[in-house]
C-alpha cells in the first residue's frame, strides 16, 4: 500500500465538487491531493495531522482582500494582511486594490505562504493619468497591468469614480483583453450605494464584471435595507451569467478619513458613514465620530492591524494628516445574512457567489467563522458553506485545480473546529502555513496571467499562470 507525505486523519471531509461529506483521511503526495479514504498511512518521514472532530475543507479562497497598496492609502502596511489572512484560514486571495510591485515587495517581506493574485487599483493621478481617461489610455493601462503581473484592474467608485462613459470604457477594454475587472460601484453620477449598483446593467452591456462586496450597497442608505437587498438581487438577476459577486460578513467597513483644505471629508464612503449617524461630513464631524467610539482607526500593534477608537483613533488620524485608514460599524447583520444565504429558486444556486472578507490588512477576516455561525444557526448546510468559502471562489477565478479534493488537485486545505467556528490548521501545496491561529509559513505563490509570466519570473517568487478564459467571469465569452 503506498504511503503519503501528509495524511490529514479522521476529520469530516467536505468536498462539494465530489459530493463528499464523510469522516475519513486526506492523503497528500508531492503537494497534491492523492487520495481521500480510510486508513491512509504516511510514508517513511511522512507527517500526520490529527483532524478528529474537525472539518477538513478545500483551502478557503478569499475573492476580496487587501494585502498591497497603490501608495495613496497611507497609514498601515497592507502586507501585514498576508499573515492576518493565513491566521484566519485563508490559503488563496485576490488582492483587490493594490499594485503588483507593492504585492511582490509585501510577499518578500511579510509573505505567509498563501497564494495571491492581484488587480491594479485605478487611481487618478497615481495609476492613471487622469480621472476621465480615453479608451486608448485605458487599454494601455490594462495591458501594462497584466504585463506587470496583475490579473486585471479594479475601479473604486466609492473613492475615485469615473464618468459613466469612462466606467463602461474600462469594462469593455478589460473584457477585450480577457483581464479581470472589478468594480466598487459608483460613477460621478451616482455613488457608492444602491444607486451605483442600479447603473451596472447599463454600464455593462454584454460585458463581464466582478461586482465587489454587494453588502456595501445594502446598508439602508437609500431604501430600508431589506428593500435594498431585494433590489440588489433583481439587478444582479438581470446580469446573471455576466457578473461574479461576493459579500462579506463583518459589521465593520474599511475606509479613509482624508479631509480637504476646506475641512470637508473627501470620499463618498466615509461621508455616508458620518451621515448614517448624523455627523457633519467635515473634519470636526470626523473627529467627534472617532471620539464617540463610532469611528475606528486601523493601527499596527505587534505586527498586526487592529482597530482603536476614541482619542487613540483621533491621534492616528491626525498623525496620518487625516489620510488614515478607518472603519465604521455600518454593515447591517440582516443584510449580511440575506446576501450570504439567498438562492435562485430554480437550480438553487446562490444569488451571491461567494463569502469574502474585504479584509486581509483590515482586521475583519471573519469569512470562515461567520459562515460557520450561519451553519450553526441552520441557515447554511455544511457543503453549502464550503461552496461559499472555497469551491465557488475557485470557479469565479478559474483556479480549476483548487476548491476541491479530486486526485491531483492542489493540496490546499483548511481545517476548522466546528465548535469555535475557527480554522485551526491550513496547508498550501501540502505544507502547513497556519497552526492554531499562528501563521507559520513564508513567501507565497504569485498568480499571474500569461502576459505577466515574464514579470513573475523576474520577481524570483514561485508563480502560477492563470488562464482567465477558464474563469466563471469569462465563461462562454468569446
Ligand atoms: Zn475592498
Amino acid at each position: 500500500m503506498p504511503g503519503y507525505d501528509v495524511v490529514i486523519r479522521g476529520g469530516r471531509v467536505l468536498d462539494p465538487a465530489n459530493s463528499v461529506d464523510a469522516v475519513g483521511d486526506v492523503g497528500i503526495n508531492g503537494g497534491r491531493i492523492d487520495a481521500v479514504g480510510d486508513g491512509l498511512q504516511t510514508s517513511a518521514g511522512g507527517h500526520t495531522i490529527d483532524a478528529a472532530g474537525r472539518w477538513v475543507i478545500p483551502g478557503q479562497i478569499d475573492t476580496h482582500a487587501h494585502v498591497s497598496s497603490t501608495g495613496d492609502d497611507g497609514s498601515v502596511d497592507r502586507a501585514l494582511g498576508l499573515a492576518m489572512l493565513a491566521e484566519s484560514g485563508t490559503t488563496t486571495c485576490l488582492d483587490l486594490l493594490g499594485s503588483p510591485e507593492s504585492l511582490i515587495d509585501g510577499i518578500r517581506r511579510r509573505g505567509s505562504g498563501i497564494n495571491v493574485a492581484s488587480v491594479l487599483g485605478l487611481v487618478p493621478h497615481v495609476t492613471l493619468p487622469s480621472d476621465d481617461p480615453d479608451v486608448a489610455t485605458m487599454r494601455d493601462v490594462i495591458a501594462d497591468a497584466l504585463r506587470r503581473g496583475a490579473i486585471g484592474v479594479k475601479m473604486i467608485g466609492g473613492y475615485h469614480p469615473f464618468t459613466p462613459d469612462s466606467t463602461a470604457g474600462v469594462i469593455a477594454a478589460a473584457n477585450e483583453q480577457t483581464a479581470w475587472v472589478a468594480f466598487h460601484v459608483g460613477t460621478k453620477e451616482s455613488g457608492s450605494t444602491l444607486a451605483g449598483l442600479r447603473e451596472v446593467p447599463g454600464l455593462l452591456g454584454n460585458g463581464r464584471l466582478h461586482v465587489a462586496h454587494i453588502n456595501a450597497y445594502c446598508r439602508g442608505v437609500i431604501l430600508p435595507r431589506e428593500e435594498e437587498c431585494r433590489e440588489a438581487f433583481e439587478i444582479l438577476e438581470r446580469v446573471r451569467g455576466q457578473v461574479v459577486t461576493e459579500s462579506y460578513l463583518a459589521r465593520m467597513n474599511g475606509t479613509n478619513g482624508l479631509c480637504d483644505e476646506d475641512g470637508n471629508v473627501v470620499a463618498d464612503v466615509p461621508r455616508n458613514c458620518l451621515r448614517a449617524r448624523g455627523y457633519p461630513t467635515t473634519d470636526a464631524g470626523m473627529r467627534q465620530a472617532l471620539l464617540d467610539g463610532y469611528g475606528h482607526a486601523q493601527v499596527v500593534q505587534d505586527g498586526r492591524v487592529v482597530l482603536v477608537t476614541g482619542q487613540a483613533a483621533v491621534d492616528a488620524w491626525q498623525a496620518a494628516g487625516t489620510n488614515a485608514a478607518l472603519s465604521f460599524p455600518v454593515n447591517p447583520a440582516a443584510s449580511a445574512f440575506t446576501l450570504a444565504t439567498e438562492r435562485y429558486e430554480e437550480g438553487g444556486e446562490f444569488r451571491i457567489d461567494a463569502v469574502s472578507t474585504d479584509g486581509g490588512s483590515i482586521p475583519r477576516n471573519v469569512a470562515i467563522e461567520r459562515t460557520m455561525a450561519l451553519v450553526s444557526f441552520g441557515a447554511l448546510e455544511p457543503l453549502d458553506a464550503v461552496r461559499k468559502l472555497s469551491y465557488n471562489p475557485s470557479r469565479m477565478l478559474g483556479l480549476l485545480n483548487k476548491g476541491h479534493f479530486s486526485q491531483g488537485a492542489d493540496a490546499d486545505v483548511t481545517v476548522i473546529d466546528p465548535a469555535s467556528g475557527r480554522a485551526t490548521t491550513s496547508l498550501v501545496n501540502g505544507k502547513v502555513i497556519m497552526q492554531d491561529g499562528r501563521a507559520v509559513g513564508s513567501g507565497g505563490t504569485w498568480i499571474v496571467t500569461a502576459a505577466g509570466e515574464r514579470a513573475a519570473g523576474e520577481s524570483g517568487l514561485p508563480y502560477e499562470v492563470l488562464d482567465l478564459t477558464g474563469s466563471q467571469l469569462y465563461a462562454g465569452w468569446s
